[in-house]
């Protein structure tokens, strides 16, 4: 990723359908290729004169554990891992058409979405990438969970992330240092699927939430390990929080040039650092914003 490179859309329409994790409902999401400049916006086909909602951090809903967007009364939920896909390929420009409220849960990864985009190819179109370099260091977050993004010297998005999970527990400390190229997305970081130790999956199904999701389509863990369910890798629990952080950077609506190290941020964090690098960005520069 550089400063020269270029929009990609995909080369034809691809399509996923699925399950919500959250609702149940079925959905098929049409990823349809879009002209430069037209960012990621998310088309409700299913509501009268499909509205639409713009992948943007000022549009994220403060909804718990996922990263759900609303505009004018429309939302759209559990973008992250669709994002992170587009994201990690490198597609800036695409209509997401999807005919329900909620995105498919899948495996729980990205790799559905990246496999339905690598089957129709990607095109790069006439117009540079937007581009934001982190030029001095912002920290969100408490002792607790925090996130760190510092300036680099080369042209790379290097992110680092510590998971603290459950010290005593099935999953614990995990840690991952990554530089960010659409093949290392691809290979180290899609397959990664969402996990939940068995204890909050107990809870959300008393909440009547994820009651039709089973233990082979996302990761639970019981104290002896993933239930039904082998790992894809041994850190695979870390790889997809960096999966998240990934497509949270992406409501940003441009690639970074950066370093970004977390320890243990979530959805609403990764949001929160993305704003105050809007900001920052904004206040740098604001004759012509980088960032626009
Ligand atoms: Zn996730």
């Amino acid at each position: 990723m550089s400063h020269g490179s270029l929009q990609r859309t995909l080369a034809s329409p691809a399509v996923v359908a699925g399950r919500g994790y959250w609702s149940g409902r079925k959905v098929t999401v049409t990823l349809r290729p879009a002209p430069a400049n037209h960012g990621i916006i998310f088309v409700r086909t299913d509501l009268p004169g499909q509205p639409t909602v713009a992948l943007d951090v000022h549009a994220r809903a403060d909804i718990p554990r996922r990263t759900c967007l609303h505009a004018g009364g429309v939302r759209v939920d559990m973008v992250e891992h669709l994002v992170a896909a587009l994201s990690g390929l490198g597609i800036d420009q695409c209509s997401v058409e999807l005919d329900s409220q909620e995105m498919p849960g899948c495996d729980g990864s990205s790799q559905w979405f990246v496999e339905a985009i690598l089957d129709v190819g990607i095109v790069s179109l006439d117009a540079p990438r937007s581009v934001g370099r982190v030029d001095k260091v912002i920290r969100v977050g408490d002792d607790h969970a925090w996130l760190e993004a510092r300036p680099v010297a080369n042209d790379r998005l290097c992110l680092r992330y510590e998971l603290s999970f459950d010290e005593a527990g099935p999953i614990g400390d995990q840690y991952l240092e990554y530089q960010h190229s659409y093949d290392a997305f691809r290979r180290e970081l899609a397959p990664a699927r969402t996990f939940l130790l068995e204890s909050e999956a107990k809870l959300l199904r008393s909440q009547g939430l994820g009651k039709d999701v089973s233990t082979s389509e996302l990761l639970v863990f019981s104290a002896a390990g993933p239930i039904d369910n082998p790992l894809r890798f041994v850190d695979e629990c870390v790889r997809h929080k960096m999966l998240d952080l990934l497509g949270d950077l992406a409501l940003a609506g441009c690639d970074w040039i950066g370093e970004i190290v977390s320890f243990r941020s979530g959805h609403r964090l990764n949001a929160q650092l993305v704003k105050a690098l809007l900001a920052s960005d904004q206040h740098r520069n604001q004759q012509h914003n980088a960032c626009a």
